[in-house]
């Protein structure tokens, strides 16, 4: 399996016999086999995760799904940005709310299973069964504490978090990708600890870092016991194998 690091949440997955994009906006794409199904993943429209431009990439590699989060706007974007579903229709896309299970066919007709978690900042975040194997995107499900909010706020905020990572309880995961944001400070560290107290992920991705990766140093430098789950990115583009 292999996994390309593009851009702030921005992942390619390579499965060996899908790609799974997530959270395209900016970066270089890498070159990818036209024979092998895409599936593209927006979490939520928010510049920083979200560009219409990924819709082109129906024209470029016709075994192309979008799963957007309910509230990325796509019906005129779509028929804008690619001329084939300008022709063909938007049945390539699937909106999804928060908290349901969706199961897609693929173009190798292999199925996808996607289940989506309610955002503790907008849209959703996605849980994918694929092959027996598990995979997470955060979006932007994390645990937002801001020093700038009042006690009540913060303690709202962490009860819909929890309750979100409740339905991950002991779940083995194998590959994950959870956001690590410098701009929260000394609270920066405190959604990953706990996506990884409550799951069994085996590989998680730290993302949302604004470029600023040693922050992924400073959480292993406080958590030795995570060497090997959590992967060191440092550049855009970098591709891990695992
Ligand atoms: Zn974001």
């Amino acid at each position: 399996m292999k996994i390309i690091y593009i851009a702030h949440s921005g992942f390619l997955l390579d499965t060996g016999n899908a790609y799974f994009l997530f959270d395209y906006y900016k970066g270089m794409l890498p070159a990818i086999d036209k024979d092998k199904p895409l599936v593209v993943f927006v979490s939520h429209k928010h510049q920083d995760h979200f560009t219409p431009q990924i819709f082109s990439l129906a024209d470029t590699h016709p075994n192309t799904l979008f799963i957007l989060a309910k509230g990325v706007p796509y019906k005129h974007l779509a028929l804008k940005f690619s001329r084939q579903m300008a022709m063909h229709g938007l049945d390539k896309i699937f909106p999804l709310k928060r908290d349901i299970s969706e199961t897609v066919t693929l173009s190798n007709r292999k199925e996808l299973v996607i289940k989506t978690l309610r955002s503790t900042d907008d849209g959703v975040a996605f849980l994918l069964f694929y092959e027996g194997k598990r995979y997470y995107h955060a979006g932007d499900l994390n645990l937002w504490i801001l020093n700038s909010n009042t006690e009540s706020e913060n303690k709202n905020m962490e009860k819909r978090f929890l309750t979100e990572m409740e339905k991950l309880k002991n779940m083995d995961i194998d590959i994950a990708f959870v956001p690590l944001d410098p701009r929260l400070g000394d609270n920066a560290y405190c959604g990953l600890e706990t996506f990884l107290l409550y799951t069994n992920c085996h590989c998680v991705f730290p993302m949302h870092c604004w470029g600023q990766y040693s922050i992924i140093d400073v959480f292993l430098n406080k958590h030795p016991e995570y060497v090997n789950i959590v992967k060191k990115i440092s550049f855009e583009n970098q591709t891990i194998v695992v």
